[in-house]
């Protein structure tokens, strides 16, 4: 009996990606791996049930999760869906383990397998998997065009009838993935930028995409190539020093996130006054609390003349490409474990232990297991 694959329809509020684009189903399915899809699982992506033509179309979640032994998702699955799908069944997508401990739990009473794609280690053999990767850049895109719609005025310099426009000016805080998109994009719309990270080493990226780096005397490599969180005094510094290239920005982006934490405030209510009159803040931190004092997750608000926007879930608002990006890493993921169609689990390979949230009923995810285990005693 072939391995059967099944792609639900995403349940979270919002939600608009699909795990598997139409391709990358026909893909798996070449592998000898049978393919199930949920009625409609594709159509906010704009993906009709029809393109899914390797593909069986199951009516409803409860046949499907019932059904699979493998189910890949984008969001992170709800208790009642854990307990719809197979004892013993692999589960790959995203589970943000620290906020949905309930779900944790659920895996681990059903025996589940479950590979979260954001523990994925972010090593270069694993580069086409890493999903946070993917979808970031689909965010920093996205939030330079944001800036540019709530924006009263244009990016590029035009030279017209009407006189000649300087280019906006946008300055971009983190230059991680996500921030380095957006200075690409913001470029490519002409505007003058400008980036700031506590890391060093993304000088030479932020200038080799035509921007300019702020350099604000305060350094904070951590490990693995992302950034410490910084001390009182460092923060004092980089704040004063920053003020005063945010006071010029026409639209400020921030993206800067220290994994595990809340982000960082970077953006006090005080240097938000300081702000041109029709400046506009994109916090693309939103999510974990937001870079910016004033920020209102999901929402948009002004103060003294300035729109703070706070947007949730930016990737799925592209959804079809966000869609087929995270299909592709889910395959180069889990293809590896199907030799001939068949699952085999290799636990030396680090990718694989570490990207392992529950097995057998244990929990194999260190932090994870300490914050439940914590709250249980
Ligand atoms: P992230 O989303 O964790 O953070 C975004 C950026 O915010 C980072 O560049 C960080 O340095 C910056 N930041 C944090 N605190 C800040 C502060 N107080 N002020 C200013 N900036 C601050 O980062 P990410 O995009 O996920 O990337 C993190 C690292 O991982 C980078 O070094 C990146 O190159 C690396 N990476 C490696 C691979 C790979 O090798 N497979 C893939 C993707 C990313």
């Amino acid at each position: 009996m072939p391995i059967k694959l099944a792609i639900p329809k995403e349940t979270a509020r919002g939600e608009r990606r699909v795990a598997l684009d139409p391709s990358v189903a026909a893909r798996f399915a070449q592998t000898g791996i049978e393919v199930l899809l949920q009625k409609g699982a594709g159509n906010e992506a704009h993906f009709p049930d029809e393109a899914y033509t390797e593909a069986r179309v199951v009516e409803d979640a409860k046949a499907l999760l019932g059904e699979a032994d493998i189910v890949v998702k984008v969001a992170p699955p709800t208790v009642e869906e854990v307990n719809q799908m197979k004892d013993g069944a692999l589960m790959a997508g995203f589970f943000h383990a620290h906020i949905h401990t309930d779900v944790v739990q659920a895996l681990q009473k059903k025996k589940i397998t479950a590979f979260a794609m954001e523990l994925i280690p972010r090593i270069s053999r694993a580069q086409s998997m890493d999903a946070l990767s993917s979808q970031a850049a689909v965010g920093g895109y996205k939030a330079a065009l944001m800036g540019a719609d709530l924006s009263c005025r244009f990016f590029p310099m035009l030279t017209t009838a009407a006189g000649t426009i300087r280019p906006a000016k946008v300055v971009v805080i983190g230059a991680g993935v996500a921030g380095l998109q957006a200075i690409a994009t913001a470029r490519r719309l002409g505007a003058l930028v400008e980036a700031y990270d506590v890391r060093s080493a993304t000088r030479e990226q932020v200038e080799s995409l035509g921007a300019r780096f702020i350099d604000l005397g305060v350094q904070a490599e951590g490990e693995g190539g992302y950034a410490r969180e910084l001390t009182d005094e460092e923060k004092a510094q980089q704040q004063e020093a920053l003020a005063q290239h945010v006071a010029q920005a026409d639209v400020l982006i921030t993206t800067a996130a220290v994994p595990g934490r809340q982000a960082p405030v970077l953006i006090p209510q005080k240097m938000v006054s300081g702000m041109k009159p029709g400046a506009v803040i994109i916090d693309l931190a939103a999510e974990s609390g937001g870079n910016c004092e004033l920020t209102k997750p999901g929402k948009t608000v002004t103060r003294g003349g300035v729109t703070i926007h706070g947007p949730e879930n930016v990737a799925s608002q592209v959804a079809l490409h966000a869609s087929e990006m995270y299909a592709k890493n889910l395959f180069n993921f889990l293809t590896p474990m199907l030799p001939e169609g068949r699952l085999k689990l290799n636990w030396d390979d680090e990718v694989i232990a570490q990207s392992c949230l529950t097995h057998e009923g244990a929990i194999r995810h260190e932090a994870t297991r300490s914050l439940i285990e914590g709250a249980k005693s």
